[in-house]
């Protein structure tokens, strides 16, 4: 197709082969799965995928790629849906959920689509997303490492998330700038902060990594923490040495 790829919309389209293959193996889709591409381009995953999943949907913003897509005779079944994924409801889609998500997504949205994830998790069981390969470390980060930080907190209390592999910037038209990371993405059974503390429980996380080389005691100063909290944590630590699941205490 001659279609000028678009940067607004993070259009990297990608062209090799091999990697396809690699996607399609680490996502390992079954005849029983029901499968939502985010921003399928032109397709070149989307046809592949097809032929391995019991119903497939995607869902993409430009209006071009759209009424390609509608026409492209390998992809014929698929539900193309034209939109923005981030006011997509996963289930108001013509397939029925539970819902394997798959998507070479812009990276300027990456963030959003994870809370979109994150608030829509009932509807999904896996996730495989493509990312930027320093945001795939912080996804995946362990606690006390460099890369361990608000975005690890902040989703890790909701997801488990597991970089698969990385991939560099050749595989791609037009070639991006950046490393990117395959990851794949499981919602935990329970997660470790109810919903409605949600919001308190980002401004804790933001407000501790905001000063990264300080101590609790000083950067969570306005929170009101109960003592008996403070002191099984220790508020003398300094953010990036608290887990998860001790920020989860926080809140
Ligand atoms: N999947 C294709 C591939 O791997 O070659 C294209 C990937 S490209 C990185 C990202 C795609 O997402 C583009 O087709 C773009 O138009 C689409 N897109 C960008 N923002 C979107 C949004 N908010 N909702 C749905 N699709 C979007």
């Amino acid at each position: 197709m001659k279609h000028f790829a678009k940067k607004k919309w993070g259009q990297n389209f990608l062209i090799d082969p091999n990697l396809l293959r690699k996607i399609i193996r680490t996502i390992d889709p079954k005849k029983s799965d029901n499968l939502l591409e985010i921003g399928p381009g032109e397709g070149a995953l989307t046809e592949r995928l097809l032929p391995l999943v019991k119903e497939m949907a995607v869902i993409e913003i430009d209006p071009v790629l759209v009424e390609y897509l509608r026409d492209l005779d390998p992809i014929k079944g698929v539900h193309v849906v034209h939109g923005d994924v981030l006011w997509q409801d996963l289930d108001k889609l013509p397939i029925d959920p539970p819902i394997k998500v798959v998507g070479n997504i812009p990276y300027n949205i990456t963030s959003p689509i994870l809370f979109w994830l994150i608030e829509q998790r009932q509807y999904w069981k896996e996730a495989f997303l493509m990312v930027q390969k320093e945001v795939g470390d912080r996804l995946s980060a362990e606690v006390g490492t460099k890369s361990y930080g608000r975005l690890s907190v902040m989703t890790g209390v909701f997801l488990e998330v597991e970089k698969c592999f990385n991939i560099p910037p050749e595989v791609f038209v037009p070639r991006p700038k950046v490393d990117s990371a395959f990851i794949k993405i499981k919602r935990l059974e329970k997660p470790l902060i109810a919903d409605d503390h949600f919001d308190k429980f980002e401004k804790i996380v933001r407000a501790a990594f905001s000063k990264r080389r300080k101590m609790l005691q000083n950067s969570l100063q306005s929170f009101n923490i109960p003592k008996e909290v403070q002191d099984s944590i220790d508020f003398r630590r300094r953010p990036e040495t608290l887990s998860i699941a001790e920020f989860a205490e926080l809140v």
